[in-house]
C-alpha cells in the first residue's frame, strides 16, 4: 500500500459517523437520501452523506434556539476560550483535515491544503482575541438624567451555507466571530466537500461547547440548503456562494439578517510602467491558484498594449511552470478541477472567446494521462475582447484572458463593466496612477502590486456596494459587524436628595 494511501485511510478513519449533528451529537437523519462524494483526482466514491430533510433541519434549528438564550449571555472570555479549545483541536487533527480536504476538493496538500487548515485554526484565535475588545460607545444624552450605553449583541441563530473551493477556511470565517459574539450556528456545507465540514464540526465538538451550540446538516441547495435558508427559526443566513444562488436566497429568506459573499471576476490591470515579471507571476498564480476555482481568482488580465507582447511572454513562461498532478504529490502546483460543471463552464467560455477572435497560446484542454479526465491545463489566452464569456462572467477555471486596452479609463471601464465588484488589482510602479485607479475601480478590494487572489484573515474582504458580488465583510473584527446588531440601553439616574 502507497504512504498515500495508507494517509487517506487514516484520514478517513478520523471521520465521525455520517450523521448530522444535533444538539451536541451525532444523529440519524431521518432522510433516506444519500449523496456519493467523490474524489475528482481518482473518481473513486470516498462516501455517502445524508441530504437531509426538513424534519432534520427544524430539529437542528430547534436545538440551536434552545442554546441561544443562554450561549449568548456566557461571558465574551469564556466564548473567546471556546474558540481557542476549536483551534487546537483543528490542529489536533491537522493532517488529516488536510488530507481530507485534498480527497474532497482536489487542491495540493502541501501547498494549499495544509496552509488551508492553518488560517482555518487562526480564524478562531482572531475572533477569540477581537471579541474580548468588541467595545462600544457611550452616547452623550440631551436629558441630563439619562446614560445611553450601547452593546454589540448576537443576532440568535443563523444558518451558515458554504461553497467547496474552501471546505473549511470559508466555514471558519463565519464560525468564529459568529460564535464568539453569541450566536449559535446550523452549517450546511456544500455537497461537493461535506466531509471537510463533517471533520470540522467534529473538532468543535471535541472543544465542549454547551449542546445545540453548533450544529450540521449535510445534504444538498435546492432541499437541505433552501429549508434552512426559509426556516422561521433562524435569524440570519451567511451565505458564500454564486451570485445567483445568492440572488434565489434573498428572495426566499424573508426577513432575516443576510451577509453574502458571492461571485468574483478579478480583473488584474497591467499598467505601461508596471514591474512586467512580478505581474505576469501574480498573474500566474491568482489564475492558478487552486486551478482557478477562487472567488478572488484573476479571471482577467487588462494589460496596456505597450508592454502587451512582453507580458504575454512571461506569463506563458509563468503556465508552462505549473505542475499539475496528483493533489498528494510533493511538487504539485495545480490538481484536478473538483467537478464536471465547473469543467465544463471553463470549455465552454473558452470555446466562445476562440469564436469571437481569441487565441489560445498556451494549455486550453483537459490533461491527458492522469486517473481521471478532471484535470484541466493552465492556460492562457490572448486577443480576448470584451464580449467574450471569459471578459464578462465568472469563470472560475485556470485561464489567463489577456485583454489588451489603450486608456486608463478604457481599463477601468472593463473592470467595472461586469456587475461583479469583489478584488482588483492594479500594477504601477507610480503611486499616483495607483490611486487614480483604486479611487475608481468600484469593488470591495484593490490590491496594488500583488495578486487578485491576495488576502489576510483579519482583513475586510467583500463585494464593493451596489454590485453582484455581495454584501457583508469577512474577516477580523469587521465581521463582528455583520453578525451582531447594536443594542442601546438607557439608563434614567436619578439626582441624589
Ligand atoms: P453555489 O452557490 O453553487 O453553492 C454554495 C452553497 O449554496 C452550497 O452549500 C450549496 O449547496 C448552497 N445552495 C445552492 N443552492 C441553494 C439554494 N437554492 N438554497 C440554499 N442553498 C443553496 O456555489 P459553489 O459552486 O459551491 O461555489 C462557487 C461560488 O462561490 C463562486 O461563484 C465563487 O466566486 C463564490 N465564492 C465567493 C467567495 C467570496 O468570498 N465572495 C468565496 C468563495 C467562493
Amino acid at each position: 500500500m502507497s504512504s498515500t494511501a495508507v494517509q487517506s485511510d487514516q484520514a478517513l478513519a478520523a471521520l465521525p459517523p455520517m450523521k448530522i449533528f444535533v444538539d451536541g451529537k451525532w444523529v440519524e437523519s431521518d432522510s433516506k437520501e444519500r449523496l456519493e462524494v467523490l474524489n475528482p483526482a481518482t473518481g473513486k466514491l470516498l462516501a455517502k452523506i445524508p441530504c437531509a430533510s426538513i424534519g432534520d433541519v427544524n430539529r437542528a434549528v430547534e436545538s440551536a434556539r434552545r442554546a441561544s438564550d443562554d450561549w449568548c449571555l456566557t461571558a465574551p472570555f469564556e466564548r473567546a476560550a471556546a474558540c481557542h479549545r476549536i483551534a487546537d483541536r483543528i490542529l489536533a487533527h491537522r493532517e488529516e483535515l488536510a488530507t481530507i480536504i485534498s480527497l474532497e476538493q482536489g487542491k495540493p496538500y502541501f501547498a494549499e491544503a495544509l496552509p488551508e487548515v492553518d488560517e482555518t485554526a487562526e480564524n478562531f484565535r482572531i475572533a477569540a482575541e477581537d471579541v474580548k475588545r468588541l467595545e462600544t460607545p457611550i452616547i452623550p444624552a440631551r436629558d441630563p438624567n439619562k446614560r445611553l450605553f450601547t452593546f454589540k449583541v448576537a443576532i440568535g441563530t443563523w444558518g451558515i451555507i458554504t461553497p467547496w473551493n474552501f471546505p473549511t477556511v470559508i466555514p471558519s470565517e463565519y464560525f468564529g466571530p459568529g460564535l464568539a459574539a453569541g450566536n449559535t450556528i446550523v452549517f450546511k456545507p456544500a455537497e461537493q466537500t461535506p466531509l471537510s465540514g463533517f471533520l470540522l464540526t467534529q473538532c468543535i465538538a471535541e472543544a465542549d461547547l454547551p449542546p445545540g451550540v453548533f450544529n450540521l446538516v449535510s445534504g444538498d441547495g435546492p432541499s437541505t440548503g433552501d429549508a434552512l435558508a426559509t426556516h422561521p427559526g433562524v435569524d440570519g443566513i451567511g451565505l458564500t456562494g454564486e451570485t445567483s444562488t445568492g440572488d434565489l436566497i434573498q428572495r426566499r429568506a424573508g426577513v432575516k439578517k443576510l451577509l453574502m459573499e458571492l461571485g468574483g471576476n478579478g480583473p488584474q490591470i497591467v499598467l505601461e510602467d508596471a514591474d512586467l515579471p512580478r505581474a505576469a507571476k501574480a498573474a500566474a498564480f491568482g489564475a492558478y491558484f487552486n486551478a482557478g476555482q477562487v472567488c478572488c481568482a484573476t479571471e482577467r488580465v487588462l494589460v496596456d498594449r505597450r508592454v502587451h507582447k512582453d507580458f504575454l511572454d512571461l506569463v506563458v513562461q509563468a503556465a508552462k511552470a505549473i505542475r499539475v498532478g496528483d493533489p498528494f504529490g510533493r511538487e504539485v502546483d495545480m490538481g484536478p478541477m473538483n467537478n464536471v460543471a465547473v469543467l465544463e463552464k471553463t470549455e465552454h467560455h473558452l470555446a466562445d472567446a476562440q469564436q469571437k477572435g481569441a487565441r489560445i497560446v498556451f494549455g486550453g484542454k483537459r490533461v491527458s494521462g492522469q486517473a481521471t479526465n478532471m484535470f484541466f491545463e493552465p492556460t492562457v489566452v490572448d486577443n480576448v475582447s470584451p464580449e467574450t464569456l471569459l471578459n464578462t462572467h465568472e469563470t472560475f477555471g485556470p485561464v489567463v484572458p489577456v485583454i489588451t486596452v489603450d486608456q486608463y479609463d478604457q481599463a477601468i471601464a472593463l473592470a467595472n463593466g461586469t456587475g461583479y465588484g469583489l478584488q482588483m488589482a492594479v500594477f504601477t510602479s507610480d503611486i499616483d496612477k495607483a490611486f487614480y485607479f483604486a479611487e475608481r475601480l468600484r469593488c470591495g478590494n484593490v490590491v496594488i502590486n500583488d495578486t487578485t487572489d491576495y488576502w489576510e484573515a483579519h482583513e475586510p474582504f467583500g463585494g464593493g456596494g451596489g454590485t453582484r458580488s455581495g454584501y457583508g465583510r469577512l474577516g477580523g473584527r469587521f465581521t463582528f459587524d455583520d453578525m451582531t446588531h447594536l443594542k442601546t440601553v438607557a439608563v434614567h439616574v436619578n439626582p441624589l436628595k
